[in-house]
């Protein structure tokens, strides 16, 4: 039962990123600290949206502590300002780093069609397979909305791992992984106790009921 981290951007929010971001870039210092925690508390770690930071900054500090993490990059930025490119890309795959897909166009699934996620996540996978030359088969969902139509698109798609961002420590073998998001201004407490919390039975029982409520029944949790 580790905790799951999602990460966005490091440093200060850079020109091409919208202000509603701004929750989602944390300091350098914020990484230095998740990064001091994970080499003393098993966690993973995830990235979401592909920003440049990935490589430039994340990359190099967890080659240093000896980490790995995922990185789920929506295709449709690749290459473009402030977004890794398909270099960059390759460098993550070939230091150990997984890559997964965030969709193309970071769509909310919850509001396209059917056969629109299937093109979404497809053309994406597709695209980084080609990039890294080996299989893509986990998806982080875009913005965490989800529902039991978007999971099932996904389990039909041979998705192997799906990334959420219903909050709490999981099991490494859940389909369905939950995760806690870091967001900036968050103190070494904070981030202490999310890496190292165990749910209490409450908890886990509200946890149970809101995934059940959204995104449907237990079976799609599981591998
Ligand atoms: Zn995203």
């Amino acid at each position: 039962m580790n905790a799951c981290l999602m990460l966005h951007g490091i440093g200060p929010l850079p020109p091409h990123v919208g202000a509603d971001e701004t929750p989602y870039w944390v300091s350098r210092e914020t990484f230095d600290t998740i990064v001091e925690l994970m080499q003393k508390i098993p966690a993973r770690l995830t990235f979401d949206d592909g920003n440049a930071t990935d490589e430039t900054i994340a990359l190099p500090q967890l080659m240093k502590a000896g980490l790995k993490a995922s990185f789920f990059i929506p295709s449709a930025r690749i290459g473009t300002e402030g977004y890794v490119s398909e270099d960059a890309i390759r460098e993550l795959h070939r230091d150990g780093m997984e890559i997964g897909s965030h969709g193309c166009e970071h769509l909310d699934w919850t509001q396209v069609s059917d056969a629109e996620i299937t093109h979404d996540v497809m053309q994406s996978v597709e695209q980084l397979s080609t990039i890294i030359q080996a299989p893509v088969r986990s998806v982080a969902i875009p913005y965490g909305y989800c529902d039991r139509r978007v999971l099932g698109v996904l389990r039909t798609l041979g998705m192997v791992r799906v990334y959420s961002s219903f909050r709490g420590p999981d099991s490494e073998t859940a389909w369905l992984v939950r995760r806690d998001c870091i967001k900036k201004g968050m103190s070494r407490e904070d981030i202490l106790r999310i890496i190292s919390r165990k749910p209490a039975a409450a908890e886990t029982a509200i946890n149970l009921l809101k995934v059940w409520r959204r995104a449907g029944n237990a079976a799609l949790w599981t591998s």
